[in-house]
């Protein structure tokens, strides 16, 4: 079996420099400081094929002229691709054809989900899109299965696009081999930074999926689905406790689950496994978690929660289906707080409901609650999710909504109310992060911080650097 599969690449393709659209990255964009994602959708399917290289061009700096001769080695390329970028990811396919005619190129991700006829029509280079799920996908492709014969993918056939069968959704979550074998053959840790992470950090999924229905959400929509599928806690174990031998450097594990805290009993048996391995790791987690559940996962060497907070405006809330109330969000913060865990909050500007007012609430909620560093997105309406039907439907997009990312790669506003234009909310991005950041305790927060370490002053001054350029970069497009 193993002597028959096609030699594959897979390839986060180059794109705008410090560009983060790759295959782990949620909102695909240049952050406010130099961040990359792990590839983790990429490296699964890699884990399938053996003798496969997965290469993450954005995180090591390589450009187009750099990955262009790969072509030559390989029989199929698989691309990752997103909304924002894949004007640029369809002319990397291309360059690859032109390099080796003989390449079969597909390309995966929830953009090609949402629009697998006009991605697969998009250029003659592209041979398939695979939707949903492509991890087994992949595998079969791989394999020398006829593309008639695998479920999941929209090729071209004679010049007509034809869907073939959907793939039946993953159960046995435990049949994914472990990630973190793909990061050692073919990754370089020190490589991928999150302003809020420890460096060098590690993420890989413990399940898929999301109970929660947030209405701009993107990856419960298209390929995750509803309902949180989950790995077993002795295979998550096995994977941490095998990963901690091989990466000594790494100093921090993050489970990039949707909702790591969905299902409680289980979260508390992985805290109680990582415990015992003595790793110090962090989780993204809805804002409703009880205290009992926080102090056994602090206990067992959490560190950090990524927490979407999204707004301070109850209404706001409701209007996305948050499922979220502004008084558990109070408590849980505070519980965090006493028991010494760090958050990191996420809000959104532009939700539907957004005026100038809530606005404010929602940046006086931030410095109230104060979490120990925030990210502040525009609302980003990707196709596929229930926010930009509505968007359409109510006349919100600027420019058709095309316009995700600007020139350098940073995010922009893509909505605008009659109440509320698409410069006021841009505008209110850098105020958000000038009242949460230049605040006096904020300040002093960060410098003890940098005190108790060299690491993280060098660190966070050349955040502090790039922060700036980032408030002082941004345009909006003519
Ligand atoms: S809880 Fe988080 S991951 Fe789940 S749908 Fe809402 S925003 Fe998405």
């Amino acid at each position: 079996m193993t002597a028959a599969m096609m030699k594959t690449l897979f390839l986060n393709p180059p794109s705008f420099d410090g560009f983060d659209g790759g295959a782990g990255s949620r909102y695909q964009a240049k952050r406010e400081i130099r961040s990359f994602w792990y590839p983790t959708w990429l490296a699964q399917p890699a884990a399938l094929v053996p003798r496969s290289r997965l290469v993450d061009a954005p995180a090591r700096g390589l450009s187009l002229d750099d990955v262009r001769p790969l072509a030559r080695d390989y029989e199929l390329a698989i691309l990752h691709t997103s909304t924002p970028s894949f004007a640029a990811d369809v002319r990397v396919a291309e360059a690859l054809k032109a390099e080796n005619p003989g390449l079969v190129i597909g390309l995966v991700g929830a953009h090609v989900t949402v629009s697998p006829e006009a991605s697969v029509a998009a250029s003659e280079a592209i041979d398939f899109v695979a939707r949903e799920e492509f991890d087994f996908t992949i595998r079969e492709i791989a394999e020398g299965r006829p593309l008639a014969e695998v479920d999941g993918i929209t090729r071209k056939v004679a010049g007509r696009v034809v869907h073939n069968p959907d793939r039946a959704i993953l159960h046995d979550m435990d049949s994914l081999p472990f990630v973190t074998e793909v990061y050692k053959r073919d990754l370089v840790a020190e490589d991928y930074f999150i302003g809020y992470l420890l460096h060098p950090y590690m993420s890989l999924y413990t399940g898929r999926g999301c109970k929660s229905r947030c209405t701009f959400c993107l990856w419960p929509q298209t390929i995750g689905g509803h309902s949180y599928r989950t790995r077993s806690p002795g295979h998550v174990i096995a994977e941490i406790a095998q990963a901690k031998r091989w990466f000594p450097e790494v100093k921090e594990f993050f489970f990039d689950d949707d909702t790591f805290t969905d299902d409680r009993p289980r979260a508390e048996a992985i805290a109680r496994g990582l415990g015992r391995l003595g790793v110090t790791w962090s989780c993204n987690a809805k804002a409703n978690v009880p205290f009992e559940t926080l102090k056994v996962m602090r206990d067992n060497g959490l560190r950090l929660l990524l927490v979407g907070y999204e707004s301070g405006n109850q209404q706001i809330l409701h209007n996305i289906k948050k499922g979220m109330r502004i008084e558990v969000a109070r408590r849980f913060t505070e519980d965090c707080h006493k028991l010494g865990i760090t958050i990191h909050g996420t809000f959104i500007i532009g939700l539907p409901g957004e005026t100038r007012e809530t606005i404010e609430e929602t940046i006086r909620f931030a410095n109230e609650i104060d979490p120990h560093t925030i990210q502040v997105s525009l609302v980003a309406p990707y196709p596929g999710t229930f926010l930009y039907d509505q968007a359409v439907e109510n006349g919100w997009l600027v420019n058709g909504g095309h316009d995700l990312v600007q020139g350098e790669g940073f995010q922009i506003a893509s909505f605008s109310y009659p109440h509320l234009s698409q410069e006021e909310m841009f505008e209110a991005l850098a105020t958000f992060y000038k009242r949460f950041y230049f605040r006096p305790r904020k300040i002093a927060d960060i410098t003890m911080e940098m005190l108790r370490s060299w690491t993280m002053t060098k660190r966070r001054l050349r955040e502090g650097v790039e922060f700036m350029h980032f408030l002082n970069a941004r345009e909006l497009p003519s």
